[in-house]
């Protein structure tokens, strides 16, 4: 449950939201009595044992809109050691062709969980898991139109998103990547207007995202581990590592014992129910690079 603006929220020189001394801030936390420990408390064998790894990608890899050079050699250097590496994002299915054929990546699960893709490196091509048909696909794109239109119309300021082109799911509403943050009430409006036409919507720190299905990150996330991987998630979740940041990724923080938030995680603290048991000293991709050194650091060790 999101709470309205307040007076210690504030915004910085990128329009980013932030809260003021987070930290202080969450002794008074009434929703969420569990606050994540430092990333240094994770036992070196615990940290070891990880065979897989789940990331989120905007303001979790990323940086301002931005993937650092640090944050993608970390990235890559997890994947060289031998762990499973997975984004999991609300990014557009044209994102994700490109993330599947190019990073070092076992493959990334989409739009929130609508699919996942894989580059199948034996046959030479990308291939993709829908949860829905085309058929289906096709006749909730009209459905998703008449939304657009009617969020644009009533609440002002906001926009599509500029990878709305290459979504095949989603409707995905910009409240603060490229125009202007909006205030929270406007945020809870366009996600209830969503709501009020039968979609799912879940709010990342860039978007409020929509879409007809009941799918989450979680759900794909066992779905593409079994099918892809023959690992079963309910029983392996103290060896799988979740890291994110935002609302979107609450059913994960909520889920795996060792899910990590970058220290950014604090920003959205007060629409959380759930928080991830472990938090970085930096935020985003600095945050990032911090939790994949220390995973390297104990599979070394090990
Ligand atoms: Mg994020």
């Amino acid at each position: 449950m999101r709470r309205r603006a307040g007076p210690r929220r504030e915004f910085t020189q990128r329009g980013k939201r932030r809260i003021a001394q987070a930290p202080a801030l969450c002794k008074t936390r009434p929703m969420n009595p569990t606050l994540p420990r430092p990333l240094a408390e994770l036992p070196p064998r615990v940290a070891a044992a990880f065979h897989t790894f789940l990331t989120d990608i905007d303001d979790t890899l990323t940086t301002a809109g931005r993937l650092t050079a640090a944050a993608y050699a970390a990235l890559e250097a997890l994947h060289g050691a031998g762990l499973r590496v997975i984004p999991v994002t609300g990014r557009p299915a044209g994102w994700c062709d490109h993330i599947a054929r190019m990073w070092p990546v076992d493959g990334v699960i989409g739009e929130n969980g609508a699919f996942y893709m894989w580059h199948d490196a034996a046959a030479g091509r990308l291939r993709t898991r829908h949860l829905l048909d085309a058929a289906q696909r096709h006749a909730d794109a009209q459905r998703l139109a008449a939304v657009r239109e009617r969020v644009l119309r009533e609440v002002p300021g906001c926009a599509l998103a500029s990878d709305q082109f290459c979504r095949l799911y989603d409707l995905a509403i910009d409240f603060c990547e490229d125009v202007a943050p909006l205030p929270d009430r406007d945020v809870d409006r366009i996600a209830a207007l969503m709501r009020e036409a039968g979609m799912t919507a879940k709010v990342s720190s860039i978007h409020v995202n929509g879409w007809f299905g009941s799918w989450d990150k979680l759900g794909t996330a066992r779905l593409m581990l079994a099918e892809r991987h023959g690992v079963d998630l309910d029983a392996q979740r103290e060896r799988i590592v979740f890291a994110g940041d935002s609302p979107n990724d609450e059913p994960m923080f909520a889920f795996f014992p060792h899910a990590v938030g970058v220290a950014n995680v604090l920003d959205a603290h007060e629409r959380l129910t759930a928080l991830p048991a472990w938090i970085t000293p930096s935020r985003a991709g600095a945050g990032f690079v911090e939790l994949a050194a220390a995973l390297l650091a104990a599979r070394d060790a090990s």
